[in-house]
Formats: structure tokens, sequence, C-alpha cells
């Protein structure tokens, strides 16, 4: 099925980025972006061993969750504030938290259902209104409040770049992720930044070269989404 074969060309050139980098490949974890996928889909990609799937969509991935109890679903789009509570009861992971009234509606329902969450801080890196996440000089600030959260449990920031074919406007905005972690280890050494969730289908390798520990590959995995 095109999918394995998908798959293990992905992380082949994951290794090789890595390599290049001089980095170790086994510090990068590939991340399946499964949205619009089908269960069936899914499947194969559990079935070759990657258990952490990602979904842009709550209500999708409530759903996939109930169907496939071996996958663990991490939340990396964008959450409404009152949509907390999908995210504690489903999400094994959420890589997109950009506001602190989310925090701390996440923080509540974590702390009731006895439970801790990883969270990345999603930062707009491109200066483009319409993406979420936090704009980079508001990061030290934004981080200090998360201090006060326990369940929600920071591992790092993630981003998504420009998308766009000038190779270097690509380039700035994960230039900016790893700068932008720089500070916070500097100025918020409380919490653990050393997760960067940065670089999708077209430009993983890129964001390997600049430090990336996770990327989330959707369309080189299964195939352009359905229109
Ligand atoms: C869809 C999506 C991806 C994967 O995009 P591809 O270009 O299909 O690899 C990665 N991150 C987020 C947040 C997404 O919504």
């Amino acid at each position: 099925m095109a999918v394995a074969e998908n798959l293990a060309a992905v992380q082949a050139r994951i290794g090789e980025a890595a390599r290049a980098a001089g980095r170790d490949p086994d510090e990068i974890k590939l991340m399946p972006v499964t949205k619009y996928r089908s269960v069936e889909e899914i499947q194969v990609v559990l079935d070759a061993g990657y258990r952490m799937v990602g979904e842009n969509r709550l209500q999708e991935l409530a759903e996939k969750c109930e169907r496939l109890p071996d996958a663990r679903f991490a939340m990396i789009g964008n959450v409404q504030r009152n949509k907390a509570k999908l995210v504690a009861e489903h999400a094994a992971e959420l890589h997109s938290l950009d506001s602190i009234d989310l925090a701390a509606n996440l923080e509540r329902r974590l702390l009731s259902a006895g439970r801790r969450l990883p969270v990345l801080v999603q930062v707009n890196t491109s200066d483009e209104p319409q993406k979420s996440g936090i704009v980079p000089s508001e990061a030290v600030r934004f981080a200090r409040h998360l201090c006060e959260f326990s369940a929600v449990n920071v591992q790092g920031l993630m981003t998504m770049a420009m998308h766009s074919e000038d190779r270097e406007a690509v380039e700035r905005c994960f230039v900016r992720l790893r700068e932008t972690q720089a500070v916070l280890r500097d100025e918020v050494p409380e919490l653990s930044w050393d997760q960067l969730s940065m670089g999708m289908s077209g430009d993983f390798e890129l964001a390997i070269a600049h430090g990336a520990t996770i990327v989330r590959v959707g369309t080189a995995i299964f195939g352009p989404r359905p229109a």
C-alpha cells in the first residue's frame, strides 16, 4: 500500500536530513498528520509502529480516538477557549496552545481528571495575520503565565512556517522559532523548551537543518488531501 511506502520514504529523508545537519536521526520524531484521513488509512501508520498522530480539528480527533484506541492523537490545530473539555478528554498532547484562557480552562479540567497534558506553545513566526500563535515578542510574558500551571505541562514550541516558494522566507520562520526557544530557556528556565515542532511535507528537511525535534507530515505520507 502506498501509505506504508511513503511513510518509509519520509522516514528515510528525515534520516538523511538529520545526518546532513550533523544530528542524530533519533532526535527527530515523525508525527503523521491524519486530518481528513480514514481510520483505515490511519491504521496503516499504526501498523508501521507509529503511535502519535496529529489532527487539526477537534471534533474529528474526538471521533477518531473512539475508533482507534491504539492511537494517541496530538491536537495541532486552533482550539477555541471553550473547547478545553474535548482536549482534556481526548487529546494525548496539544501542540497549538496560544491562549492563557485556554490554558487555565485546561488546567482546571486536567486537575479534576488527575492527568497532565504535554503542550507546545504555538508561535506565529511568519507575521501572517491569518496564522494562529503568539507573536515572538510576547513569548516571555506568555511563558511566565504558564508557570502558574502544573497539569498543563509545557515541553516546547510549535510553528507553521510561511507557505512560500521563497526558501529564505520559510527558513526565517524556523530561525525565529529557534531564537524564541533560546530566549525562553534564558528567561523562563522553570519550564522545559526542548521540543521544536516545525516542518511539514514541503519543508521538513529545512526544519530539521534548523533544529526541529518533531516534524508534522500529512500529504507526503497520505497523498494530496481531498479538495
Ligand atoms: C495539515 C497540517 C500539517 C501537515 O501538512 P502537510 O503539508 O500535509 O504535510 C502540519 N501541521 C499542521 C498544523 C497542519 O494543520
